[in-house]
């Protein structure tokens, strides 16, 4: 599928505006679903901002600009993580906010959905810099955070130290309680849990396994010898990069905010890893075949990651993707564009709200381990991520196989052809509407 110069140019990329095209498609699906339960889903139930002066290190005070966004509390305490970047807009978090809603149901986790960040530029902040951001914004949210009401984690450009300052701050406001569960993603010695580092990647890793068992990506049945292009070094590429290579798979290209590598016969991931903890680009490392992150996109491979930023993959660019799946690692990465172009073409689209649902999943048993003061192994831990990976995926490709066979006996509301994408978000829909029915909060 073809799209033209113009509806190129027409394409709108944000984040929001590819969540409300993926809302109102799944509809399409959802053909007993009512009215009030889409109005209800489709905007959040709450929307936090914030504006709060910081003391720079050089003395002089700068004003940012926070978010907290609760999307949907029907089935738990909002759950999402905290995101610092210079992007970082109202729209983005609520849209981001919705997908946290839709992974935790499909993970099966007692959470609702929730997103929170701060615009600005944590490569430009010192350490003590964000310190002092972190706290104010905690003292900022106020009583809207807490570990039964919305529970925030790491996301881009924040990791578990920030997360030990929200813990701290909080703690310190709220005195004489256990307040562990207020943030996951913490240091082990602050009640962090075994294994949520790598959760996110290593949920990636079991959900692409079971899916590629399902034999529903054409030509390919397995990690095992798979080619592997990941864009995006953080904690959901850097880690999948090393996972998935040492389950097999053969890493042809990673990229970060500076660029790509590429090596044909796989890279040196000892090299990228030590290029990467030294804080370097791996387009610096000596000898590499350096791309940029658009031919990263296009590389021939059999599995394609985009791990960074949302709407990386979009109309003027789907069609060079040469992989046979596309997992997304990052939130948002395909657009609706994109995802139809990758459909024509062939290429499987494992979305989001299943294939990085790890990190939110582990998350959950660390909550679990904190209200219990306890600490499970880390064995324990990938064992449950594992189970309910699969148990994921085994549920999505059912109803997806279902969802065909309605539409072959034309009981879809669209001619469009089901996508996982689809299937994943009527299974999520279905699943919190039965909750709130059973509660009956319309009442
Ligand atoms: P991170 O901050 O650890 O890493 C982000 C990476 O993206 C860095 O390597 C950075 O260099 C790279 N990057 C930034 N801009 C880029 C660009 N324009 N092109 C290519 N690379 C670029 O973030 P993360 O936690 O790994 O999150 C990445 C994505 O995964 C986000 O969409 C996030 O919402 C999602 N996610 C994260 C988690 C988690 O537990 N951390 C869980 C689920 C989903």
């Amino acid at each position: 599928m073809e799209i033209s110069m113009i509806e190129r140019a027409k394409e709108d990329l944000s984040l929001y505006q590819t969540m409300q095209l993926q809302f109102d498609r799944a509809l399409h699906w959802a053909i007993d679903l009512d009215q009030i339960s889409i109005d209800f889903l489709k905007e959040p139930a709450r929307v936090l901002r914030v504006n709060f002066p910081v003391t720079m290190d050089d003395g002089k005070e700068r004003v940012f600009h926070g978010y907290r966004v609760l999307h949907n509390n029907a089935c738990g305490p909002g759950k999402g993580g905290i995101r610092y970047h210079p992007q970082v807009s109202e729209d983005e978090i609520k849209a981001l906010a919705a997908l946290m809603t839709w992974k935790t149901a499909l993970v099966n986790v007692p959470f609702g959905g929730a997103k929170g960040g701060i615009v600005c530029d944590p490569k430009e902040l010192s350490r003590t810099e964000l310190r002092r951001l972190t706290r104010r914004f905690v003292i900022e949210l106020g009583d809207a955070i807490g570990p039964h009401t919305d529970v925030p984690a790491p996301d881009v450009y924040t990791d578990s130290q920030t997360m030990a300052w929200m813990y701290d701050t909080y703690d310190a406001l709220h005195p004489g309680q256990n307040n562990r569960a207020v943030v996951t993603g913490k240091p082990l010695e602050l009640g962090g849990s075994a294994g949520r580092d790598d959760a996110a990647s290593r949920g990636l890793l079991y959900a692409t396994q079971q899916l590629l068992s399902h034999e529903v990506v054409p030509d390919l049945s397995s990690v095992s010898g798979a080619r592997v292009a990941i864009q995006g070094l953080g904690n959901v590429g850097g880690n999948a990069m090393r996972l998935f290579q040492e389950a097999g798979a053969k890493i042809v290209a990673v990229s970060d905010s500076s660029g790509g590598i590429f090596s044909e016969s796989g890279l040196d991931l000892e090299a990228v890893l030590a290029q990467k903890s030294g804080g370097g680009n791996v387009v610096d490392l000596p000898k590499a075949t350096t791309i940029s992150n658009q031919d990263l996109l296009g590389i021939e491979c059999e599995i394609l990651i985009p791990a960074a930023l949302e709407s990386q993959v979009h109309g003027g660019n789907a069609n060079n993707v040469k992989a046979n799946v596309l997992v997304e690692g990052a939130n948002g990465p395909v657009t609706d564009t994109a995802d139809e172009i990758l459909k024509a073409k062939g290429v499987i689209v494992l979305p989001d709200i299943i294939a990085n649902a790890g990190g939110v999943a582990v998350s959950y048993l660390e909550w679990v381990q904190n209200l219990q003061n306890q600490h499970w192994t880390l064995g324990q831990v990938q064992e449950d991520l594992r189970s309910r990976m699969i148990d994921a995926v085994d549920v999505l490709i059912d109803r997806f196989e279902l969802l065909k066979e309605n539409q072959s006996k034309s009981m879809a509301l669209t001619e469009r052809s089901v996508s996982l994408r689809d299937a994943a978000l009527v299974t999520a829909i279905g699943r919190i509407t039965s909750v709130v029915r059973t509660r009956d909060v319309w009442m």
